[in-house]
């Protein structure tokens, strides 16, 4: 059985993350998304234990004394974090294991598990970022300034991270998506048990 791998997909809030990923995990199938918990409240539409699990600060609190995060960080005065076990246990199976988590967490993760595939989503232009967070009206204008503020700082890391997609259309930025974790699993090392029969 071929091992899963993991990655990591970052860009700004707003660029299409969920959108894009909604779509791929239709497309590619044995993928586990990972549901993170946040202090955030919910937005319409949003269940819990599907798009989060959302927890009170005290229970968000709990979870990292008891070393149930891969990672967590704070972002935009909220906790956000990665739990570790329904991670560890999609890998076992075989499965690939998607994480939609901002940069702070992705240098933990990197630092645990250098093997880690990192992926940052950018939006054609910022003009059109803007746009896309004010027409979710999932936040108030405050909020969407302190959101595109944090895209600028986490602009700066986008070069560190080993592919950038663009996601100017939702099925461009699927399949160059979807490209990417293919040629992940036709690299040599991914492959040393049938190189090592010959
Ligand atoms: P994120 O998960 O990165 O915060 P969302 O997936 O919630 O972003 O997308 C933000 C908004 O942008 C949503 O209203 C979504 O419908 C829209 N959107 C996503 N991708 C595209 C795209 N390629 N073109 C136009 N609008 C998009
Ligand atoms: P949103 O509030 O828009 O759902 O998410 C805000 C930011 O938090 C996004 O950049 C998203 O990638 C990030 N995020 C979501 N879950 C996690 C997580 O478990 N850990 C970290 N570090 N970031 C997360």
């Amino acid at each position: 059985m071929q091992k899963g791998k993991t990655f990591i997909i970052s860009g700004p809030s707003g660029v299409g993350k969920s959108t894009v990923l909604k779509s791929l995990l239709e497309r590619r199938k044995n993928v586990y998304f990972s549901v993170s918990a946040t202090t955030r409240a919910p937005r319409d539409g949003e269940t819990d234990g599907v798009h989060y699990h959302f927890l009170d600060v005290d229970t968000f609190r709990s979870w990292i004394a008891r070393d149930e995060f891969l990672e967590y960080a704070e972002y935009v005065g909220n906790f956000y974090g990665t739990p570790k076990k329904f991670v560890d246990a999609a890998m076992e199976e075989g499965k690939d294991v998607i994480l939609d988590i901002e940069v702070q967490g992705a240098i933990q993760v990197c630092s645990k598990r250098p093997d880690t595939v990192r992926i940052f989503i950018a939006p054609p232009s910022w003009e059109e970022l803007e746009r896309r967070l004010t027409e979710r009206g999932t936040d108030d204008p405050d909020k969407v300034q302190k959101r595109l503020l944090r895209a600028k700082v986490e602009f700066q890391t986008a070069h560190t991270y080993d592919y950038f997609v663009i996601n100017d259309t939702v099925e461009n930025a699927v399949n160059e998506l979807d490209a990417i974790m293919t040629a992940e699993h036709c690299k040599p090392q991914e492959r040393m048990e049938i190189i090592s029969q010959q």
